[in-house]
């Protein structure tokens, strides 16, 4: 079977044209003149998870007890989970949910315009959590969305492109 070989050179590299690959694009070329290449296996903005399971987001804030949320996220996960790892994402929470508002993301919000967060009972550990509903709810027009804000500031995306190997440097030279 013939291939075309093309070789493309680029400073940074991104597997995968969901919602990370697309925070991650906005925040590379947010570092300045980067070259930042996405590619996708599909068709960036409407593939993967995040196309159709951007429906609920959890998130502790600084008034919130952070030893509980870990306490009960690795209830939640029948104590699989790294504690350490879920500790560092739990404290950026907060950080997280500023950065999607920046970039264009939202969330239900109340009368008074600010965003309706809800303490909920977890079904499996029975701990309380704070979420917020993205909105629009369970949509692929979150990923959409962060895909095209990604385009505009300037990052490339290279849509059917399976990564099945990947050479460095070292390898190919
Ligand atoms: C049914 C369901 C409901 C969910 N509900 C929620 C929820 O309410 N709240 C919440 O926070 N999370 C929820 N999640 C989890 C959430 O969807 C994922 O954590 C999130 O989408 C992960 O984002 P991602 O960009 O890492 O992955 P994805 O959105 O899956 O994106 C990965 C992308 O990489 C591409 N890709 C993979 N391998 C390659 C390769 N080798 N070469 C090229 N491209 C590749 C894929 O095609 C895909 O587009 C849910 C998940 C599911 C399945």
């Amino acid at each position: 079977m013939a291939y075309n070989e093309q070789i493309i050179s680029t400073d940074v590299l991104i597997i995968g044209g969901g919602i990370a690959g697309a925070f991650a694009a906005i925040k590379a070329r947010e570092q300045g003149d980067v070259d930042v290449l996405v590619l996708e296996q599909g068709v960036a903005g409407f593939q993967g998870r995040a196309s159709y399971g951007t429906n609920i987001m959890r998130c502790v804030l600084p008034e919130d007890d952070i030893d509980y949320a870990v306490w009960g996220s690795t209830l939640q996960t029948d104590f699989m989970l790294d504690q350490e790892y879920a500790r560092d994402c739990i404290e950026e929470s907060p950080k997280i949910i500023n950065d999607i508002l920046e970039m264009g993301g939202d969330f239900d919000r109340g009368w008074d315009g600010k965003i309706k967060w809800m303490k909920m009972v977890t079904d499996v550990a029975g701990f309380y959590q704070r979420q917020a509903i993205w909105s629009p709810f369970g949509s692929y027009k979150h990923v959409n969305h962060f895909v095209a804000k990604a385009k505009a500031d300037g990052a490339k995306f290279r849509d059917r492109t399976l990564v099945t190997e990947l050479l460095t440097d070292e390898e190919s030279g």
